[in-house]
This record gives structure tokens, sequence and C-alpha cells, in this order.
């Protein structure tokens, strides 16, 4: 049976902390904050994955009020959410998602994030796409106050 998963979060922008997206630290002046490296597009994916089976979301599995989880890497998370996965005898077949990020331009750097989360995905590097878009300016998202995630994903469970 296939399945699909959608997963979207936000997270604050502020300054002193380095911005981490899809596993990969990038040049800027603004860097996302929350109780782990507060990495959205390894979130969204993350919840995409949960929510392909119906396990709840993130909260539920790394509560922020669990000092284990504080500053942690997010791709350990999502290495704990794909062994739920694998453990339910599921197979991810793809991941597509979207970065909202008014700056900087994360372009150049969208391979790297690919190929990041492919490894810890455990599939192929073409299975994983990411995307990045412009908020052109409008909303908490143009006034760099945020950046936002989605994803979907699509999973095979026997
Ligand atoms: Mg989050």
């Amino acid at each position: 049976m296939n399945r699909v998963g959608f997963g979207i979060d936000l997270h604050p922008l502020v300054s002193g902390r380095p911005l981490v997206l899809g596993g990969v630290t990038l040049d800027s002046d603004l860097g996302l904050t929350g109780h782990s490296d507060a990495d959205v597009l390894t979130h969204a994916i993350g919840e995409a994955l949960l929510g392909a089976l119906a396990l709840g979301d993130l909260g539920r599995h790394f509560p922020d009020t669990d000092p284990r989880y504080r500053g942690i890497s997010s791709l350990v998370l999502l290495r704990h959410v794909m062994e739920l996965v694998v453990a339910r005898g599921a197979r991810l077949v793809n991941v597509d998602a979207t970065v909202l990020a008014q700056a900087p331009r994360l372009s150049p750097r969208l391979g790297e994030m690919e190929k990041r989360l492919a490894d810890v995905l455990g599939v192929p590097f073409e299975m994983v796409s990411v995307k990045a878009k412009s908020p052109e300016g409008l909303g908490l998202l143009g006034r760099r106050e945020g950046i936002a995630a989605m994803a979907v994903v699509s999973v095979e469970v026997p």
C-alpha cells in the first residue's frame, strides 16, 4: 500500500545562532532558535514521515521538555524517526520539500542538503528533493522573523 505524509514547521530567526537547514550550516547573520538545532527542513520531513504512518508528531516523540534533545542535531531525530518507519516494515520512496526563506540565498546549497538528508534517510540521492522559495518580502517570513519548511513523503507499507 502507498501512503503519503505531510509536514510543516516554522522557527524564529535570532542573532547569535547558527542557521542549519537539512543538516547544512549556512552563512547567515541570523539563525533559527528552538530546543534542538531548530532545523525546520529536517523537522518538516520528520513530521511528514510520522504523518505517513499516523504516528503523531515530532513533539510527541521528542518532547522539548526533555533535556536529552537540547541543542541536538535534528539529523539524529530524523534517524530515530526513520528507525520507526523501518521497524514497521515501511519503505520510504521519495521526499519533496520546500524551504520558505527570505535570506540567505539557498539555491547553491540545496544539493548538499539533499545529499545529507538522503544519507540519513537511507534512500538514493535522487529520491530527495529540496527546493527554496522566497516569500518576496511578505509577512513574517519576508521580514526575516522566521523560516518555514514544508515536506511531503511517499511511503510503501506492507
Ligand atoms: Mg521544529
